[in-house]
């Protein structure tokens, strides 16, 4: 029917200690309005900017992992237009010298990977935030000022789809180097979608104007608000609506409730704004100041999502959707490899006389690999989920994972158990050989104890009993099940299974 064409511009709020061009903290207190301001940053006539430097390295780190240019020479200029949120009447961005030029973003779709052009990275700051109530407006000057950065693709994306996952990958890039924490629900990472389509008609391509989507605040608005204005755009113009005479972009807003895009005003012009040089910041020439060491910043770059999740895939033998999850915090695939390494540190430390260190990491790494990705993506998710917590504030180290995927890889725990020790370690973060050793999860291996468990068992199941010594061997996994249940799954379930075998099978082999 048709095709879309889409470009981002997206708003990453940096993780810097102060505001852009001012030494107030970069944090939002809510709670506080206009509790964390200045002259600057509530623009009071003569007060001067002075540039964060921080918030350049992170844009130039940025930069660098998108594969773009720094560029020499920047500058800063005022964008002008009048809002109560902006109290100097303009606000400080980059305009036709921004700190980044050009660069991409790979990205992954179920059968190719796509390179999605970028045309620029700006740094600018934040306005004040307004709220309504009544007939008033309240303004709260702490978000003024806090540095942003905003990355401007090139029309190349092809599908919300496509969309959404750009974003996600970005988000994550921003997580990685650790400059943004870009959660879009918080509005640390804001989105504004361009889109129009193309199709044909009367043997004709039609391209429709641009709208501009605003007030996107979840992947999936996104994906669902470009959905809409697709067709909007497509049944006005098969319709001989507005949209087949009209110039230039208009912006729209997105309802998240209603699920409706609403038409909200006619978007000014780009010579609208005045752009001009600001005249408080001088221009900036790394080749004369050499004030930030663009060779140090890049080594200092991590590696990124995307790498990272190749060589997870790669090395640990996991598939594409598991090295996706493992990757998808830094945090976590720090911990991952980390608890991999103590692994194999482990299975050295094992006296094997004939095998080098090579042999014997072959021999067993896949079933260990396989016991780290199952147990953290399964059971410390569901962990995290049902405790409403998170990997940064995960209580088990490295070292005590490892050591608890060394007991179930030697058998030394049932299923069940394992779950419970999980668990135990993740509440109180102690030692997996202390809590082993606490009454609760004791082992019982001592052929009395366990004699007395079956005893019970067989004593308040006859029938089931009964049905076994007729013929029903299935029956004595019931019986075997109620034994661990009865022995909260401390028991050796190898000794239960011989226990209760020599105990009921009599009356069977008799006959
Ligand atoms: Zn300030």
């Amino acid at each position: 029917m048709f095709k879309f064409i889409i470009g981002l511009e997206i708003h990453l709020e940096l993780k810097t200690k102060t505001k852009m061009f001012c030494f107030c903290e970069n944090k939002l207190d809510l709670s506080h309005p206009n509790s964390n301001i200045c002259p600057v940053c509530t623009g009071q006539p003569g007060a001067l900017p002075v540039v964060n430097r921080l918030a350049l390295e992170q844009a130039i780190s940025l930069g660098l992992s998108l594969n773009s240019r720094v560029a020499e020479k920047f500058k800063f200029d005022r964008k002008n237009y009048f809002y109560p949120d902006l109290p100097k009447g303009y606000q400080i961005s980059q305009y036709d010298h921004p700190i980044i030029a050009g660069g991409y973003l790979d990205i992954d779709l179920s059968n190719e990977r796509r390179k999605i052009r970028l045309n620029r990275i700006h740094l600018e700051e934040d306005t004040a935030k307004l709220s309504h109530s009544g007939d008033n407006t309240l303004i709260d000057f702490n978000r003024s000022g806090i540095p942003l950065v905003e990355i401007v693709t090139e029309p190349d994306l092809k599908s919300p789809e496509e969309a959404k996952i750009f974003l996600q990958e970005l988000q994550l890039i921003a997580r990685y180097l650790n400059i943004s924490d870009a959660d879009m629900e918080k509005g640390q990472m804001r989105c504004d979608v361009n889109v129009n389509i193309s199709f044909d008609k009367d043997e004709r391509e039609i391209k429709t104007p641009i709208t501009e989507i605003k007030n996107l605040n979840s992947f999936k608005a996104v994906e669902r608000a470009l959905g809409f204005e697709a067709n909007r755009q497509y049944e006005e113009y098969i319709a001989g609506g507005e949209i087949v005479r009209r110039q230039g972009k208009i912006t729209v807003g997105w309802d998240e409730n209603k699920e409706k895009i609403i038409v909200q005003r006619i978007k000014e012009g780009i010579t609208d704004y005045r752009y001009f040089p600001e005249p408080d910041i001088p221009f900036f020439d790394s080749t004369v100041d050499n004030f930030i060491n663009i060779n140090n910043l890049r080594s200092s770059l991590p590696e990124l999502p995307c790498i990272r999740r190749e060589r997870f895939e790669r090395s640990y033998d996991l598939s594409k959707e598991e090295a996706k999850i493992l990757t998808s915090q830094k945090i976590m695939a720090d911990f991952t490899e980390h608890v991999v390494s103590e692994l194999k540190a482990w299975l050295i430390s094992l006296e094997t006389v004939e095998d080098s260190e090579q042999e014997i990491w072959t021999k067993h790494r896949s079933k260990l690999l396989k016991l780290v990705s199952s147990w953290i993506i399964n059971r410390l998710f569901y962990l995290f989920q049902t405790h409403h917590e998170n990997f940064e504030n995960l209580k088990i180290t490295p070292e005590n994972f490892a050591e608890f995927i060394i007991l179930i890889y030697e058998n030394k725990v049932s299923g069940t158990m394992a779950q419970k020790l999980l668990e135990e370690m993740f509440i109180t973060g102690a030692d997996v050989d202390k809590i082993i050793q606490s009454e609760d999860f004791k082992r019982v291996d001592n052929t009395t104890e366990i004699e007395n468990i079956v005893q019970k068992v067989i004593d308040k199941n006859a029938e089931m009993v009964k049905a076994y010594q007729n013929g029903r061997i299935n029956v004595l996994q019931f019986l075997i099940g109620q034994a661990m249940k009865d022995s909260k799954d401390r028991a050796d379930p190898k000794l239960l299974k011989q226990i209760f075998e020599a105990k009921i099978s009599v009356k069977y082999i008799e006959q």
